[in-house]
């Protein structure tokens, strides 16, 4: 049993798989079939009356063989009954033909015809039908009507053993068939598999595939394609890649395709767009690559095609916003030094000139203080636009962030038609602009002009002339036009020098504090000193600060520097306040400025002296300006809290002068106000000043504030100041700011005085202490 259900695994094996054929292939197949055993039996009629067989006979065979035919027709039967009925009809026309050639040795080749045409059903059950047909009919009618079947001797003598030699034949016929048949299914089994794999890849792709033939046209799309195109299968199969390129890259998409049907490239890539059916515009990226046949010749294109929309618009806004100004869309610093590098280059070429103006909107931090930061960007946005419109189509106008402005002007003659250009920009400003809420603001704008007509001319430096220039327009009262010249230039040198040397200033230990003590009006005793830095620059001898803290609060430096002043004054005074305890302990007031205000660390800055000094905290005043103060009047009140915290005293300087809300002024933590010198000046000269200081002094106490006067010089000021009631005064009249050492000494002579003075009670005048 084993070995026979080997032999018959065997024999299954080395049959086809009998991959049935489609049932409409078979029902072809089967009608050529039918056709042809019906076609024999019209000529058995002419083929019999013509070997003389009379009509009956003919008929008669003929319609055996027709019979097969309409039985093998029959729906009822099944697929495999009706092949081996056709099988058997076909054979059957074989024996008759033989039978009518009367056994013609060459006519039997017909049954090898007819194997071969069984073939075609793939199945092995006609086969066998044939085999067993041929075996019986040579044998049975050779054994009867040996004449029927053969024409020679030998086969009518032995007609079982010819029969066995015609069914070898037929049955060597049939499996020449069946090993064709079943190499052919195995290699179309591959193909099938292969071509079914890619199919799915090509339907199932998450990226568009296309394949064009030579003329252009689309042989193929997958679903992903049609998703992008918007198009369905059947639209894009006849159509054209071109017909939903973007006008722009038409040329330029069809001489991709000709480079790869031309066979002059293999592969290329290409980016572009395509308007969707709906009229969308989709940014594609496709790679193309030629399809060959075997023999190299380009047959076709094929693309898979990438939907870059997204990204594209993601790294276009990525590109804007890097330079471009959010707020109102212009370009910005980067862009324009971009620009103005190119003009440059250019008008060297050209030899024509260059023009760089700067426009500041003077005032337009009050609007946004005050109207709100939408106010802001609004009035900016109208600026920007009534600008864009007063300048030519060729020069570039640029935001440079806060309130400032830049414009590139290309081929001017020269300066005077930049300077027309800034008037045109100025006069934008005239008509008041309307913001949210109809609310009308006027502001104006300072311009500065900076002129370029070499290559020489750094676009930096450029830009940093025609800063200085609108620098110099504020300075001079605003909306105003200036343009950089020598004179400019020249202070921008030296301001850049001062600067190299002020950032070594700190290091190279050249910075020095000075002290003016402040004495209490009452009993002229010295009650406290104000620190005041100064530069001990090597060749220029003893900076006063006027000269360099302007500079070091634009450039920053004044943060470090005012740190050191801070940690010098409090270590000094401390020291002192230790070597002197039977005297009554000095306090010190430290400068500070806007910079180191808007600084974040101040408090811990501060904190941190007190602890390394050793200062009492209350001993330390901390003096900051009127105008800074009110600049930012809400944050000013946070940060005079938080370093009320630490227990120091705070005085606004320079009061008279910073035009303070007396609302403020209340809810400011302060503890000192003092009297700017300007008024002191006018003591006892001008009643204005006088009226002024004994208001501040009034103000003063009515809000339980000390008052301080600065730069008291007369005796006259001194006893007028006193009798006005200010608390304490500092001035010329007592003492300039001194050194360390002087300080020492001057204080050591004030006990002296003092203890002498005080010796000398109802004896005379005060002694002058200046
Ligand atoms: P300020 O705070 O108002 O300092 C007082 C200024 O008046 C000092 O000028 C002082 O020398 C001067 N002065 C004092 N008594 C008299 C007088 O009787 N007559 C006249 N005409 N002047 C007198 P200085 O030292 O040149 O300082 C000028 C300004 O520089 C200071 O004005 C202050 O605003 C700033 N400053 C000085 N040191 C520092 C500092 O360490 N940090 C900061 N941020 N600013 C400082
Ligand atoms: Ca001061
Ligand atoms: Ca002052």
């Amino acid at each position: 049993m084993a070995h026979q259900g080997g032999v018959l695994a065997t024999i299954r094996r080395a049959l086809p798989e009998g991959r049935a054929l489609a049932d409409e292939e078979w029902a072809s197949r089967h009608r050529w079939i039918v056709g042809l055993i019906y076609v024999h039996a019209v000529f058995f009629v002419f083929y019999g009356l013509i070997r003389g067989f009379g009509l009956i006979h003919s008929l008669t065979e003929a319609s055996v063989v027709a019979t097969a035919g309409v039985v093998a027709s029959l729906p009822i039967l099944g697929r495999h009954t009706r092949a081996i009925v056709a099988a058997l009809g076909l054979v059957g026309a074989s024996a008759v033909f033989v039978h009518l050639s009367g056994g013609v040795v060459e006519v039997h080749f017909h049954f090898f015809v007819v194997i071969g045409l069984l073939s075609l059903y793939q199945e092995w059950g006609p086969f066998l039908a044939a085999l067993v047909f041929v075996v019986l009919h040579h044998g049975v009618l050779g054994a009867v009507v040996p004449e029927t079947v053969y024409n020679h001797d030998a086969a009518v003598n032995r007609p079982w053993t010819w029969a066995a030699i015609h069914g070898g034949f037929v049955l060597a016929a049939s499996v020449a068939n069946l090993i064709a048949w079943r190499i052919n299914e195995q290699t179309g089994s591959h193909l099938h598999q292969s071509e079914e794999r890619f199919r799915r890849v090509f339907d199932d792709s998450a990226v568009g595939m296309s394949t064009v033939d030579p003329e252009g046209r689309f042989q193929a799309v997958n679903q992903a394609f049609c998703e992008i195109t918007g198009y369905t299968e059947a639209e894009l199969l006849v159509m054209t890649p071109s017909e939903f390129t973007l006008e722009d890259d038409v040329v330029r998409s069809h001489d991709a395709l000709a480079l790869l049907l031309s066979g002059a490239t293999q592969s290329l890539d290409m980016e572009k767009s395509y308007v969707r059916k709906d009229g969308a515009i989709v940014n594609v990226f496709n790679s193309l690559s030629a399809i060959q046949d075997p023999d190299g010749n380009v047959v076709g294109v094929a693309g898979v095609t990438q939907d870059v929309t997204d990204r594209r618009r993601a790294e276009n806004a990525l590109a804007h916003q890097a330079f471009h100004d959010a707020v109102t869309g212009l370009p910005n610093r980067n862009l324009f030094l971009d620009r103005l590098e190119l003009a440059v280059a250019r008008s060297a070429r050209h030899h024509n000139m260059t023009a760089v103006l700067f426009l500041d909107v003077d005032r337009f931090k009050w609007v946004n203080d005050s109207l709100g930061h939408a106010a802001g960007d609004t009035l900016l946005r109208s600026i920007a636009e009534r600008m864009q419109e007063s300048l030519r189509a060729g020069d570039t106008l640029a935001r440079f962030g806060g309130d400032e402005f830049a414009v590139l002007c290309e081929d001017v003659v020269d300066v005077n038609e930049a300077i027309v250009v800034a008037q045109r920009l100025s006069a934008t400003f005239v008509a008041p602009f309307i913001l949210e809420d109809d609310r009308a603001v006027t502001v104006t704008a300072s311009v500065g002009i900076a002129m370029a007509n070499s290559a020489a001319n750094r676009p930096e430096a450029l830009l940093r002339d025609a800063d200085s220039a609108m620098y110099r327009a504020k300075e001079r009262g605003r909306d105003r036009i200036e343009v950089f010249d020598d004179e400019m230039r020249a202070r921008a040198m030296s301001r850049l020098e001062t600067e190299a040397a002020l950032r070594h200033a700190i290091d190279n230990g050249e910075l020095r504090v000075h002290y003016q003590p402040i004495v209490d009006l009452d009993g002229e005793r010295v009650v406290g000193v104000e620190a005041l830095v100064r530069w001990q620059h090597p060749e220029r001898g003893l900076v006063p600060p006027l000269d360099f803290i302007p500079l070091a609060e634009e450039t920053g430096l004044i943060v470090p520097i005012g740190s050191y002043v801070l940690s010098e004054a409090c270590t000094t005074i401390a020291n002192w306040n230790k070597a002197h305890r039977d005297r009554p302990p000095l306090a010190v007031s430290v400068n500070l400025s806007a910079r180191q205000l808007a600084s974040p660390g101040l408090p811990n800055v501060v904190a941190g002296v007190l602890v390394r000094s050793g200062l009492a905290r209350e001993l330390l005043c901390l003096e900051i300006t009127e105008s800074v103060l009110m600049e930012d009047a809400d944050t000013s009140r946070d940060l005079l809290e938080s370093l009320k915290r630490l227990g120091v005293t705070i005085a606004v300087d320079d009061f008279g002068t910073g035009y303070s809300s007396l609302l403020y002024l209340r809810r400011f933590p302060v503890d000192v106000l003092k009297i700017d010198r300007s008024f002191v000046a006018g003591l006892g000269t001008s009643s204005e000043d006088s009226a002024i200081v004994s208001g501040v002094i009034g103000l003063a106490h009515a809000l339980g504030l000390r008052s301080v006067a600065e730069g008291v010089e007369q005796p006259g000021q001194a006893v007028e100041l006193g009798m006005l009631g200010c608390d304490t005064a500092q001035g010329f009249y007592w003492s300039r700011p001194l050194e360390p050492a002087a300080l020492n000494v001057w204080l050591d002579e004030q006990v002296v005085t003092i203890s002498s003075e005080t010796a000398s009670v109802g004896t005379g005048p005060s002694p002058d202490l200046a």
